[in-house]
């Protein structure tokens, strides 16, 4: 008989998100009358921005004129694309890349995922806890790890805590790594990493010959000055780091898919001969191979987010949703409640009152104050106590929900 991938058995059954569904399922069934509010789900909620709708629409037509007609584009994205990434994105911020250094994709979820097939399993790997779930997930199916503990540890990967001890900034793993994820500005967390903090990963990566997996995906939600949107900002970065940005949470893209990735030419990896090659090489071959590039309208779309008229418009959602984030800071500290991130990523990260368990606090959020978030355990043992609330929604129900807050925890 054909034998499946054991190591997908090892991931635990109830994924976060459906046991939230279900729990919800439940207590909507049971009261019909309440009124629901979401702040759970990591998803944009805003209509994409005129610009890049017309774009999208003009691109479609493109398609639908022999004279025109695309097939099949560049497996790596569109030069026009990559080009006015790096302009508009990248040098602003006096990071230069090469057209050959980016990689255009149908989003940063697969692409974290699927950097892993150019690296050996032999790697150690380090991650934070807690963390986006696909980091740790996708290492277990790829055959990583070992089983996991009670806790929900994998036996062969590398936690590296984050709580408000350490101000949610982990501390550099004591034992060999070599592949190291971080994720700034934080999913679940909100906390960011400043220029020295990031400066500090580098310099350990670089002496550890150890490579650094960073995720971006909330960098257009920075509005502090001083905080890096790019790990290519800090000297060396190009050496040691690979970097993935997305259009989702920009953009309003999760249901369009764009993303992309950054692999620089100078980014090295041994051999099991202990020669050293590009890593550039290795994924520009796994992406022909394996991905067909994204569609062009998508890219047609993606363009317009960087034009002049298109960034203003996507800036204003942006504001919009770091303006929740605002509000439920806010109504959370008069609610007595200690809250952390929300002020450079739409992710507010608070500590549950009374110190109760993040599913208790799940329960009663949702029994007493019909409002949905997301318990801070489901992203790893360190979140538990914790509790995510996404400023991803409209205005009128982030102000009911803190109405709601007040009443139930404001003295
Ligand atoms: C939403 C999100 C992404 C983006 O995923 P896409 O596949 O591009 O939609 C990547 N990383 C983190 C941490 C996220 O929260």
């Amino acid at each position: 008989m054909a034998r499946l991938n054991d190591n997908y058995l090892k991931l635990k059954a109830g994924y976060l998100f459906p046991e939230i569904g279900r729990r919800v399922k439940a207590f909507a069934e049971a009261n019909p009358e309440a009124k629901l509010i979401r702040l759970g789900i990591g998803d944009v909620t805003r209509p994409l921005a005129p610009v890049v709708v017309k774009a999208f629409h003009a691109g479609i037509d493109e398609l639908a004129q022999t004279k025109t007609f695309h097939g099949y584009g560049p497996e790596q994205g569109y030069d026009w694309l990559i080009k006015t990434i790096i302009e508009k994105s990248y040098q602003p911020l006096g990071v230069d890349l090469k057209l050959s250094e980016v990689f255009i994709s149908d989003g940063s979820k697969c692409d974290t995922a699927n950097i892993l097939d150019i690296f050996d399993l032999g790697n150690r790997v380090a991650i934070c806890d807690p963390v986006y779930p696909v980091y740790n997930d996708t290492n277990v199916m790829i055959g990583r790890s070992g089983e996991a503990d009670e806790k929900g540890y994998y036996q062969g990967l590398v936690y590296m805590p984050c709580t408000a001890e350490n101000q949610f900034s982990p501390a550099f793993p004591t034992e060999k790594i070599d592949l190291i994820y971080l994720c700034y500005p934080n999913n679940p967390t909100g906390a960011v990493a400043s220029r020295a903090q990031l400066q500090g990963w580098v310099d350990y990566a670089r002496a550890n010959e150890a490579i650094i997996l960073f995720d971006a995906a909330y960098e257009a939600f920075i509005t502090e000055a001083d905080i890096p949107h790019s790990i290519y900002e800090i000297p060396g970065a190009k050496d040691c780091a690979v970097e993935f940005r997305s259009f989702s949470k920009t953009a309003g893209f999760t249901g369009v898919r764009c993303g992309l990735t950054v692999v620089p030419e100078t980014l090295m990896a041994a051999t099991a001969s202990g020669e050293k090659i590009a890593l550039n090489r290795l994924w520009n071959r796994r992406q022909c191979t394996k991905f067909n590039g994204v569609s062009y309208p998508v890219q047609r779309a993606a363009a317009a987010v960087y034009s002049e008229e298109g960034w203003g418009q996507v800036k204003e959602t942006i504001d919009f949703y770091m303006e929740n984030a605002r509000l439920i800071r806010q109504g959370l500290g008069d609610a007595g409640i200690t809250c952390f991130g929300g002020v450079n990523a739409p992710y507010i990260w608070l500590k549950t009152p009374g110190g109760m368990a993040s599913w208790e606090f799940f329960d009663k959020l949702l029994s007493e104050c019909h409002v949905v978030g997301t318990p801070g355990s489901g992203f790893g043992p360190s979140g538990e106590g914790y509790f995510r609330l996404s400023a991803f929604g409209e205005r009128d129900n982030v102000i009911e929900a803190i109405k709601r807050f007040r009443a139930q925890w404001g003295q």
